[in-house]
């Protein structure tokens, strides 16, 4: 059962929440382009997964077929309990080894990268995942666990997981010795020194006391919150690669193929000698931390915060119509998320050449508009046509109303 998908309206629910919290407690836990940075990486993660889920289903319905010691059954109450610890175990260790190995940190890290703590932050998910986390849940499927048990306690467990992503709960009592909860996850988002690598769980922190990685917040040391190096930028495509693309540079600049090989498999941080001597790295000082941000005019905001609901509209297209939709249409969709995602990053990074990328993609309709009915992304009709057409040409007004202020602060 896909619970995820009929989750998402609540999502936006619960952030309006939020934001009405803030705005009565007289804070501010929200920054327009933070929050669109991390629900952009939530609608290209969901989107990929439309893609390559079938990479961890696969190999899971391979090891219940070829590998299950015993065979349970999804009609007991007490599999799905078990089913659901059991689980919240296995993110556990791939949770820990995301932080802890560079190959895993690479895909982890977007989770980590923004300098906020809110609602949006939970929707921070990683692109690359799928490539190797499905072996951390083959001990499932060898302990017997049925296919749609599995997928419907991971649903469940990913979604415990999205309200403890906010400043506004404080300690909980009782619930914290037992639970995940806001408090010991938003120390799990710190880069101070005190929290670092703590507090795996992901419904249950009965896990960090009992394998040594708990740590209590504590009033007396302020989270930062966000990853020691930054991300510093606000693409969605370049926060999935950010890290990949280190561990690549200095894999490339290693003199011993040994040290080309194992970097990937390091523990996080791990550089090869030669390459650490010659291209030291410097992790800044926390004392002087600043949360990234470029100035933007309040036109350029309205402009990409309305061009970003057309994709939360695309994205929810996809995965409503997932099961109609021939791989083809599916990679069309991912592959339009993709560019308009990249060309909003690249306009809230107020780059001198953000506008014309955003022509560009607006043009980019028109052959979407052909493709799209021939490999079956929807019908041809000419509602479609023009509804597109509209779309593109307010667009482009939009984009001549804000055309010297994507340029003014660049300069
Ligand atoms: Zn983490
Ligand atoms: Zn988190």
């Amino acid at each position: 059962m896909n619970f995820i998908l009929y989750a998402v309206p609540f999502f936006f629910v619960l952030i309006a929440v939020e934001l009405l919290a803030d705005r009565w407690r007289g804070v501010r836990n929200y920054r327009l382009a933070d929050a669109i940075n991390s629900i952009s990486t939530g609608v290209l993660s969901t989107t990929t997964g439309l893609l390559t889920k079938g990479v961890g289903l696969l190999t899971y319905a391979f090891a219940l077929e070829h590998l299950a010691l015993f065979k349970l059954s999804g009609d007991s109450v007490w599999v799905w309990v078990f089913a659901f610890v059991l689980y919240d175990f296995c993110y556990y260790w791939l949770h820990r080894m995301g932080h802890e190995r560079n190959i895993l940190w690479a895909a982890h890290s977007v989770h980590h990268q923004s300098e906020d703590y809110n609602l949006s932050t939970a929707l921070r998910q990683t692109s690359t995942g799928f490539l190797l986390s499905w072996i951390f849940y083959l001990p499932m499927a060898v302990l017997g666990v049925p296919l749609l048990v599995f997928v419907s306690v991971a649903a469940l467990n990913l979604l415990y997981q999205f309200w403890v992503h906010t400043k506004h709960i404080s300690k909980l009592g009782w619930f914290e010795w037992c639970f995940v909860t806001p408090s010991n996850h938003r120390a799990h988002h710190a880069q101070n020194a005190l929290y670092m690598d703590r507090n795996y769980g992901g419904v249950f922190i009965i896990w960090d006391r009992l394998f040594g990685s708990f740590q209590e917040e504590d009033a007396n040391e302020p989270v930062i919150f966000g990853v020691t190096t930054p991300l510093a930028s606000w693409n969605p495509l370049w926060a999935n690669l950010q890290f990949y693309a280190q561990l690549w540079d200095d894999a490339k600049r290693a003199q011993s193929k040994w040290d080309k090989l194992r970097i990937w498999f390091m523990r996080t941080g791990w550089r090869p000698a030669d390459v650490a001597a010659q291209y030291p790295m410097h992790k800044p000082d926390l004392s002087q931390f600043r949360k990234f941000e470029v100035p933007l005019d309040g036109r350029q905001q309205r402009y990409v915060a309305l061009q970003f609901g057309v994709y939360i509209a695309l994205g929810s297209y996809l995965m409503n119509l997932e099961q109609s939709l021939p791989a083809a249409a599916l990679l069309l969709g991912w592959s339009a998320i993709a560019l308009g995602l990249f060309t909003l990053g690249v306009a809230l990074e107020n780059r001198p050449w953000a506008w014309k990328l955003e022509l560009l993609r607006l043009a980019s309709n028109l052959p979407l508009v052909w493709l799209a009915p021939l490999v079956g992304l929807w019908p041809a009709s000419a509602v479609g046509w023009a509804g597109l057409f509209s779309y593109s040409l307010l667009s482009a007004i939009g984009l001549y109303w804000c055309r010297n202020r994507f340029t003014r602060l660049a300069s």
